[in-house]
């Protein structure tokens, strides 16, 4: 499945009910599926990251179609090299995050 027919999926499915929970209520949701991944992640669990990875993902196209982003042509940003340093792999320096 390429990501703009994804997206058209999911418009078909929640589109109506994204619109009525608005941007800010969807992105939310969003946040809230994002953390049930990090329980996932931290609880060591492939099965539940499985399925909140796929919660993300939908949930990210959601809030694109609200923002009126074409996932496909988003993506297409990352496809063939690291948009920064536009190197394959990335050769950006790696900077301390924690
Ligand atoms: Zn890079």
């Amino acid at each position: 499945m390429h990501l703009r027919e994804f997206q058209q999926s999911i418009e078909a499915i929640y589109g109506a009910r994204d619109r009525q929970r608005r941007t800010d209520g969807t992105f939310r949701w969003l946040v809230e599926e994002i953390g049930e991944l990090a329980r996932a992640i931290r609880d060591g669990d492939p099965d539940a990251a499985h399925v909140e990875i796929s919660d993300v993902l939908a949930w990210t196209v959601s809030v694109a179609s609200l923002c009126g982003v074409d996932v496909e042509q988003a993506a297409s940003r990352y496809a063939r090299v690291c948009p920064k340093c536009h190197d394959a792999p990335c050769v950006c320096a790696v900077e301390p995050r924690f």
